[in-house]
């Protein structure tokens, strides 16, 4: 339907000329646009509130105005569209810039058209505010040279590809991983810079693309143009185009500083691993081998003791004895460090362990000790099921239930509390005592081989008790630690990692 359709003149031509002119009034006052008439000279004798919005000042003063006197239209260039329009008799179109003479400074696109009637040459101005559209295109803009800046100095390479690995976009980095030129690069694909043994799991990537949406972290090599290798690791996701193809958007990281500290981590842990084993094995070996003299040398004083010891003075018979003592002692301490170095080499498997029988055995075997002293021994049971080797966990409670009635307080009757508790990730137990307790700069060495607080005057002993503790904990992969109140008691407490 246009007004010139027969039937709608015909209804138009039924109207009185006032109501047609009353329309066309009200139609221009509600227009969202600005709509302004001029005379040739320049007065204005039609506008509407849309056109007093815009220009940013009352509607009576902005018909007051003649456009061939305002600085504003002849700065903006809208005074030579208007000029082109009336002398053409084409409507001329423009977008520009302008300051209205209210001050208002705002984006504009304006029809300039000539238009006769009663015989009068007028010019008709529509037109529309676009200030917030430029602005949202000039902060699109801005956006968009920030994320291309980031792109560009990125150090992170980033690649776009398509499903076939075709690259169709990628940052300064990424050229620089591979050492091909932009136009080698796009002449290229993915497969080509993939070194053959990493097909199998670039499929894997890839059905997970598709399955998930992204892939990685993914650690592989590029071959680049001089054939050289590059680690990286790499991350993607996938994204659908405009027009509905698939894509693949990937950042990109240059690992070869981090795979280099890698490998030397691994050859020092290595290489830590066979003097640790040498140690030990040399540890075994001369514990071993010594005890065979060492018990001829224990022997033959005991033999001299038997033989002359009726023959000698006091002072060659206390010296004897000394000499024998030494021996005896001295055979202790190998026999323990054999013990030592023998944790963490027993067939002994590792399988899960009911604490409650390890320590119902510790007690067992520490019966007499039990007795003897009158001490009260509680635990709270049930206690969990850890994983180790079960000789080495006995020996650990039995060292520790045992220096807990070793080292009671001389006042009191020993009490022993074994406890455990446990979060996600790990086990405690612990094995508390009301015993003589362990002054504060000494609960770091007494975990050392051969580290004794006392004479053994005072209390039998070797010194290697707790070193033997820690090393079983460390086999297990936990931590031992002591708190202790000196007179008061000691609490040892193991944290063994959850298996
Ligand atoms: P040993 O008992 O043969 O001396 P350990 O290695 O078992 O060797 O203990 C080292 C030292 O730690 C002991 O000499 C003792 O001074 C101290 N100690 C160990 N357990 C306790 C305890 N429960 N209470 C007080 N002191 C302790």
């Amino acid at each position: 339907m246009s007004p010139n359709d027969p039937d709608i003149r015909a209804f138009f031509d039924t109207i009185p000329h006032a109501d047609l002119s009353r329309l066309g009034s009200a139609v221009i006052s509600a227009l969202p646009v600005a709509v302004i008439a001029y005379r040739t000279d320049g007065r204005c004798v039609l506008a509407n509130e849309a056109a007093a919005r815009m220009i940013g000042g009352p509607l009576d003063q902005v018909l007051a105005q003649n456009f061939r006197q305002l600085k504003s239209w002849k700065d903006s260039g809208m005074l030579a569209a208007a000029e082109a329009a009336l002398a053409d008799g084409r409507t001329e179109h423009i977008e520009t810039e302008c300051l209205s003479s209210f001050g208002k400074r705002f984006s504009i696109e304006i029809d300039f058209s000539p238009f006769e009637m009663a015989g009068e040459r007028l010019l008709w101005m529509v037109g529309r505010d676009v200030t917030p559209q430029k602005q949202a295109e000039a902060e699109l803009r801005a956006s968009q040279e920030r994320l291309q800046s980031l792109y560009e100095l990125s150090p992170l390479g980033i690649a776009l590809t398509d499903m076939t690995g075709h690259y169709i976009d990628f940052n300064r980095a990424f050229l620089g991983f591979t050492g091909y030129s932009a136009d080698e690069l796009r002449a290229l694909d993915y497969w080509t810079l993939t070194p053959r043994e990493y097909d199998a799991a670039e499929t894997r990537q890839l059905r997970a693309l598709t399955e998930t949406g992204h892939y990685g972290p993914y650690e592989k090599e590029y071959r680049r143009k001089d054939g050289t290798r590059i680690p990286l690791r790499l991350n993607g996701v996938l994204v659908t185009g405009a027009d509905g193809s698939r894509y693949i958007w990937s950042i990109v990281e240059d690992i070869t500083a981090w795979v280099e500290t890698r490998d030397h981590l691994h050859r020092l842990v290595g290489d830590l691993d066979a003097s640790n084993r040498e140690l030990e094995q040399f540890a075994y070996v001369a514990s071993h081998d010594l005890r065979e003299p060492l018990r001829m040398i224990g022997s033959y004083l005991a033999l001299l003791d038997r033989r002359y010891g009726v023959t000698l003075d006091a002072d060659a018979r206390e010296f004897l004895a000394f000499a024998i003592d030494g021996a005896r002692r001295m055979d202790a301490m190998v026999l323990d460090l054999l013990e030592f170095s023998r944790i963490g080499r027993t067939a002994d498997p590792f399988a899960p362990l009911a604490l409650d029988d390890i320590v119902a055995a510790a007690l067992d075997n520490l019966d007499v000790a039990i007795r003897e002293t009158g001490a009260v021994i509680t635990v709270a049971r049930p206690l969990p099921t850890v994983t180790g080797a079960r000789s080495e966990m006995l020996r650990l409670m039995q060292n520790l239930i045992g220096n807990a009635l070793k080292y009671r307080a001389p006042d009191r009757t020993p009490a022993v509390t074994i406890a455990t508790a446990e979060d996600d990730t790990a086990w405690t137990l612990s094995v508390a005592d009301n015993g003589i307790g362990i002054p504060e700069g000494d609960r770091e060495r007494i975990f050392d081989i051969f580290q004794r607080l006392h004479t053994r005057d005072e209390y039998e002993g070797t010194g290697i008790g707790l070193a033997i503790c820690r090393k079983v904990v460390e086999h297990h992969g936990g931590r031992i630690r002591v708190e202790s109140q000196p007179g008061v008691g000691s609490t040892f407490t193991i944290t063994l990692p959850r298996r």
